[in-house]
C-alpha cells in the first residue's frame, strides 16, 4: 500500500527533463529526482566536447538542476569549478522557473594525455581547487556564495559537503551519465546523452534527531573533520537504500524517475508532487552584450576589433554577435584606423 500509485494516477509521469520532488513520510525524508534527456543532449551535442569533458559537464548539469530547482528563490543559482585538472572551469546556471545553460574549458593536451592514462573519471579530469555556488537574485540583493573544496572528491560527495556546510542538513546524493544508441527509422543508430539524479535529505520535525554538533561559523578549520554524527535509523535506512540505486537504472528510460522512486521507497509510504521541467535555454542577447561592451575603456573597446568589426561568441550557446566598434566611441569620432 502507498500513495504513489494513486499520486502517479493524479500527476502521470513526469518523463524526461522535470524534476519531481518526493517526500517520504515514514522515514522523514524529501528529496528530488530528475532524468535528463532531450535537454541534456542537445546542451552537449551543440558544445561537441570530448566524451570524457561531456560527461563531467552531464554530471554538473543534473547536480545544478537538482539543487537549483530546490531553492524557493527568483534568479540564477550558478555552479562553477576552478581547479587545476585538465578540465579547469565548468560553469552551469539555472535561471528561475527552468533555463539551463552550460560550458567548459578544457587543455586540449592535457585531457589526450589524461585519457592516455585512462584517468578520466570526474576528479581526476578535475584534480584540486573550489566548487562555488551562487544564488544572485539580482540586482539590490545581496548574492549568496558557498565554497566546497574539490579534491579528488567525486561531485556526488562534494554536494553532500555543500549541504553539511551551508544547511547542516544530512544529505544523500546520487548522479548518473549515460550514452545510448537508439535505432533510427533509416537504419543505423543515434547515440545521445541521458542522465539522472537524485538527491535526499533528513528532515525529522524533531531537529534533534539530527544530532548535529553546533559548527563554528564558516569553513572548518584544516583538519577537522566536518562532524561525527550518530545518524538516526530512519536516515540510515534512506542512505541504505539509495546506495542501492544503480548508475544504469538512475538514467534509465524504461526505469524513470517515479518507478526508480516507488522501487526505493514504497514500503514507507512516498509520495510524489507535481515536477518542475527544465530546458536548454541561454539568457544571451545583443543587448546584454552590448552592455558588458559599453562598460569597456576606449583601449578594451580596440584590442576587441578584429577586421573593423567587434565579433563577440557567446561561450554558453555559441551563439555569434556582431557590433560596429563606432556603437561604443564615446567620443562618436569612428573606429581608430587599423595599421
Ligand atoms: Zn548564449
Amino acid at each position: 500500500m502507498s500513495d504513489l500509485s494513486g499520486s502517479l494516477g493524479e500527476l502521470g509521469f513526469a518523463g524526461d527533463d522535470a524534476v519531481v520532488p518526493f517526500a517520504v513520510e515514514g522515514l522523514d525524508a524529501r528529496g528530488r529526482a530528475v532524468q535528463l534527456g532531450p535537454m541534456l543532449d542537445s546542451i552537449l551535442a551543440r558544445h561537441a566536447y570530448p566524451e570524457p569533458v561531456s560527461r563531467l559537464l552531464a554530471e554538473m548539469i543534473v547536480l545544478t538542476v537538482l539543487l537549483g530547482t530546490s531553492l524557493k528563490f527568483q534568479g540564477k543559482f550558478i555552479a562553477q569549478t576552478q581547479t587545476d585538472g585538465p578540465v579547469d572551469l565548468l560553469v552551469v546556471d539555472f535561471s528561475t522557473p527552468s533555463d539551463v545553460r552550460a560550458y567548459a574549458r578544457f587543455d586540449e593536451a592535457r585531457l589526450a594525455a589524461a585519457v592516455e592514462r585512462g584517468e578520466t573519471e570526474p576528479e581526476d579530469l578535475l584534480g584540486s581547487g573550489v566548487m562555488a555556488l551562487t544564488v544572485d537574485q539580482g540586482a539590490h540583493t545581496q548574492r549568496y556564495q558557498g565554497i566546497v573544496e574539490l579534491n579528488g572528491t567525486t561531485l556526488e560527495e562534494v554536494a553532500e559537503g555543500y549541504f553539511r556546510q551551508s544547511e547542516q542538513i544530512p544529505t544523500t546524493v546520487r548522479l548518473a551519465v549515460a550514452r545510448i544508441a537508439r535505432r533510427e527509422e533509416t537504419g543505423g543508430f543515434r547515440e545521445s546523452w541521458r542522465a539522472g539524479g537524485l538527491v535526499a535529505q533528513f528532515l525529522p520535525e524533531a531537529p534533534e534527531r539530527m544530532r548535529l554538533p553546533d559548527l563554528p561559523g564558516g569553513d572548518l578549520p584544516e583538519g577537522v573533520e566536518a562532524f561525527e554524527f550518530e545518524p538516526d535509523d530512519a536516515w540510515l535506512e534512506v542512505r541504505a537504500l539509495v546506495d542501492t540505486i544503480e548508475d544504469s537504472e538512475l538514467a534509465d528510460p524504461e526505469v524513470g524517475v517515479e518507478r526508480l522512486l516507488f522501487r526505493l521507497f514504497h514500503e514507507r509510504g512516498v509520495r510524489v508532487f507535481p515536477s518542475d521541467g527544465v530546458r536548454d535555454e541561454c539568457s544571451c542577447s545583443r543587448e546584454r552584450i552590448r552592455d558588458v561592451l559599453s562598460s569597456f575603456t576606449a583601449t578594451e573597446i580596440e584590442e576587441s576589433i578584429e577586421d573593423g568589426r567587434i565579433e563577440v561568441t557567446c561561450e554558453f550557446c555559441g551563439e555569434a554577435y556582431e557590433f560596429e566598434p563606432s556603437e561604443f566611441d564615446p567620443e562618436g569620432e569612428g573606429p581608430a584606423e587599423e595599421a
